[in-house]
């Protein structure tokens, strides 16, 4: 027998039953996207490592274990695969960024607002809302006239009413400020100090984030070392005068949306990038992978990256786990159809399949099964298609040049002209 095929590990199809969800996700994220005046770019799916190495950091937990490298197509001269320096996103800050810099976007607008969909890659071990390809939709908002804590009000705002809009409404928001370069130098400097006398309590991933990226301790999910974080006392004395003004600014902003927040003065975000304020988005129903999204204000990264000295914010938000996070929550049915066409012998074949693209040139959704059986079976599948109006064409429908036309809600059916279908269900669809 010849092997059966499964998806990778970590992977998983998106089937036509699941689609409705992500289609409403999409819909409902496009319509506030439009409103907020963000635009859609697509990238690459791949891009050079370097670029995701550059700009998340050497030491970050996705750069040293999680990414996807592609193989290059030559081998050395012992044979062994050689890698094509390429590798699969992991996130897609990096590569919006690549091209606002190659695109010279700072020139166009004095500020970017960028949204986009799609497929992200992590090489983790796969567990309930944790996979190797996982879904996001993000947003950056890149530019000059970016620094602004308007706009960090305005992001955060935005990917709550994002979330809302999906249905979901037990997640947390946390919020904190990393500060300025130098304030977060400082706030290392803190960790350090408050961190040293628990050295050797701390698991051996956590020694050596000690002295390379002392913020990865603050996320590691160690018993031992999560207490130790929990029982060190962290303040804001880190921030300079101006970041801290800023900080309070992005909160009196919320407060004035009447956006809930926790501050989260261990919420640090494990990415380089990150400067001034962090936020993280939460829900508790997810169990232990339970962010629905994350998101932050990175103003060196264009510089990092090559491009001008501009300012930046942004997030992105997890396709998946908001599907798990929704699944309490009714799911619409999108994708209910119009009409559906039945043929009762192979003579009326000819008349139905033409019947069903004249119906479809008119907009009206349309379909048929394409085979001769019992009406009994095709009205079964025209109910499963979620048909409004099934349209029946037999010998006496064809010697008549009419047809049958049973409305499935009502249960009336009722003969008429075949040259008005079309407009009897316009007519009536518009109702
Ligand atoms: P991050 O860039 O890690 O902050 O990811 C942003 C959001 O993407 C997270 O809050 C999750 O909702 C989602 N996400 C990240 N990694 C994964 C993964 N491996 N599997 C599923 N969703 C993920």
């Amino acid at each position: 027998m010849s092997k059966k095929f499964s998806v990778p590990r970590g992977t998983n199809d998106i089937l036509p039953e699941d689609s409705p969800q992500w289609q409403m996700i999409e819909l409902k994220s496009r319509e506030i996207l439009k409103n907020y005046n963000y635009k859609e770019i697509r990238t690459p799916i791949f891009e050079e490592t370097e670029l995701f190495a550059r700009s998340m950091g050497q030491t970050s937990d996705i750069v040293q274990k999680q990414m996807l490298n592609l193989a290059s197509q030559r081998k050395d001269e012992n044979e062994n695969i050689q890698l094509s320096g390429l590798s699969l996103r992991p996130e897609n800050t990096a590569s919006v960024v690549r091209s606002y810099v190659q695109n010279s976007m700072d020139r166009k607008e004095s500020l970017t607002k960028l949204f986009y969909f799609g497929p992200m890659f992590r090489g983790e071990r796969p567990q309930k809302g944790r996979l190797r390809q996982f879904h996001q939709v993000g947003v950056e908002a890149i530019g000059p006239n970016s620094a602004s804590p308007y706009l960090d009000a305005e992001v955060i705002s935005l990917s709550v009413e994002m979330l809302k809009s999906f249905g979901l409404n037990t997640f947390k928001l946390k919020i904190n400020t990393l500060g300025s370069p130098e304030d977060k130098n400082a706030f290392s400097g803190m960790l350090r100090d408050k961190l040293c006398v628990h050295l050797g309590k701390l698991c051996d991933d956590c020694k050596l984030r000690f002295e390379r990226n002392v913020f990865r301790i603050l996320d590691c999910k160690d018993k031992e070392c999560k207490d130790i974080v929990k029982s060190i006392d962290l303040d804001h004395s880190y921030l300079s005068k101006e970041s801290s003004e800023y900080y309070s600014e992005v909160k009196k902003t919320l407060d004035t949306l009447g956006i809930e927040y926790e501050e989260s003065l261990d919420l640090v975000r494990g990415l380089d990038y990150y400067t001034h304020i962090v936020f993280e988005i939460s829900d508790s129903s997810l169990g232990s992978q339970d962010a629905l999204g994350a998101g932050g204000r990175y103003n060196d990264l264009v510089s990092q990256l090559g491009g001008a000295e501009v300012d930046a914010v942004g997030f992105a938000l997890g396709i998946e786990r908001i599907i798990l996070a929704r699944q309490k929550v009714e799911v619409d049915k999108l994708s209910s159809l119009s009409t559906y066409v039945i043929a009762l012998d192979y003579a009326s074949m000819q008349k139905a399949f033409t019947m069903l693209n004249v119906i479809r040139n008119n907009c009206i959704s349309s379909d048929m099964s394409f085979g001769v059986s019992s009406l009994k079976s095709q009205m079964r599948a025209a109910n499963k298609a979620g048909a409004q109006f099934v349209l029946i064409f037999g010998e006496d429908e064809v010697s008549k040049n009419t047809v049958t036309i049973k409305d499935m809600r009502e249960g009336s059916q009722r003969s008429i002209n075949d040259d008005e279908v079309v407009q009897y269900l316009t007519g009536i669809l518009k109702r």
